[in-house]
């Protein structure tokens, strides 16, 4: 039984109205893995200040709380999560583009905002047509694809800063490196972004975003019910080709399984539980650090139980399992 008390938190924040409050709210609804046990409250914000005001409430009473985007770089526990889950992808969508630049909610998807961008003559965000999630979660990730990423178009972030509250930040002060960015070690809330752009023409720019498309059909197990990369690419190495060499394709525990089309995605098959998945991760973080001595980090951000309480860091769990960060296998 939780110590805190959800449902009388669910009826109040029914009453502060910053968005829609769900309780016992399956996480695998909420996530391109499909798997999860219930959020104790989910909360799909309404908008910006909807999400501000959710924010400030759970804080000044010290209940755990975490953000999700469209849930496309998660793995959440079977357990469900302990805490409120404030949703972004159904407010926090204005976009506005004026000059060469796009100021657009951390909730607004990047496929449309690759759109958007082609449409108003806008080149840079080219990219991103083909990476699923929403804006805020490719901030934290500094996602990219086709060798560009977040990094390179966003000049500034406003920001929820439980400190100060909001406030705006230029890119630099964010911290992008590859995958990475201080989104995932400050406590930091992403709830805009402005993004620089450079006129391109719009058949250029549309025929860059279908050559991108076509590349991910021929590589990538398009459709499947995955997180897309499960491990970063231990640099100069790509984890998709270590994990193939070490023979893993196809691998599978319960119903999770890892893709014959590309080694570092794991598929959900249909009932695939968290610990499938994270089976397999530890199969094949320990069979190539065997055989190559390099440990792969995952890239898939775990939400459930840990020592850092209802949202666990990956390097709380394995911590957690005693595996420690350089003892790869059990
Ligand atoms: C088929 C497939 C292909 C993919 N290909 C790529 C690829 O090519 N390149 C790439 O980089 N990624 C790729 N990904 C991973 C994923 O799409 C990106 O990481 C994406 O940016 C995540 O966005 P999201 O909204 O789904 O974030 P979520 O999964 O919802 O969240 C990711 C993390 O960010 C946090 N977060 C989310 N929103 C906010 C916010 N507003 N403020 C603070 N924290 C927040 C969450 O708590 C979580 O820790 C792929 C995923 C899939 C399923």
């Amino acid at each position: 039984m939780s110590r805190i008390d959800f449902a009388r938190i669910a009826a109040d924040l029914r009453r502060l109205n910053g968005g829609t409050v769900h309780e016992q709210e399956p996480m695998g609804r909420h996530t391109s893995y499909r798997i999860g046990g219930p959020a104790r409250v989910l909360v799909e914000a309404a908008s910006e200040d909807g999400v501000v005001r959710t924010l400030e409430w759970l804080k000044d009473r010290g209940i755990p709380f975490l953000i999700l985007g469209q849930g496309t770089n998660v793995l959440v526990s079977d357990q469900g999560v302990e805490a409120v889950v404030l949703s972004t992808v159904h407010g926090l969508k204005d976009v506005a583009i004026r000059g060469g630049t796009m100021d657009a909610g951390s909730g607004v998807l990047l496929t449309k905002l690759s759109h958007l961008a082609a449409r108003a003559g806008l080149g840079g965000f080219e990219f991103a047509i083909s990476i699923p999630g929403t804006l805020g979660g490719a901030l934290v990730m500094n996602a990219g694809a086709h060798g560009s990423a977040m990094v390179e178009v966003v000049r500034s972030v406003r920001v929820w800063d439980p400190l100060t509250g909001v406030r705006t930040i230029p890119a630099t002060e964010a911290e992008f490196e590859y995958r990475q960015s201080r989104f995932q070690h400050t406590p930091w809330i992403a709830l805009a972004a402005m993004i620089e752009l450079y006129p391109r023409d719009p058949d250029e720019i549309r025929d860059a975003m279908h050559r991108f498309m076509a590349h991910r059909k021929s590589t990538q197990p398009v459709g499947a019910q995955s997180a897309g990369s499960v491990f970063k690419n231990p640099s100069p190495l790509y984890a998709g080709r270590l994990i193939e060499e070490i023979g893993a394709k196809g691998w599978r525990v319960g119903d999770a399984e890892v893709s014959r089309v590309h080694a570092n995605f794991i598929l959900n098959l249909g009932q695939a539980k968290a610990n499938d998945v994270l089976g397999l991760m530890r199969r094949i973080r320990c069979a190539v650090y065997q055989r190559y001595h390099v440990i792969l980090r995952p890239e898939v951000r775990w939400i459930g139980p840990g020592e850092g309480g209802a949202s666990a860091t990956w390097e709380n769990l394995w911590y957690e399992e005693g595996t420690g960060l350089t003892e790869p296998c059990e």
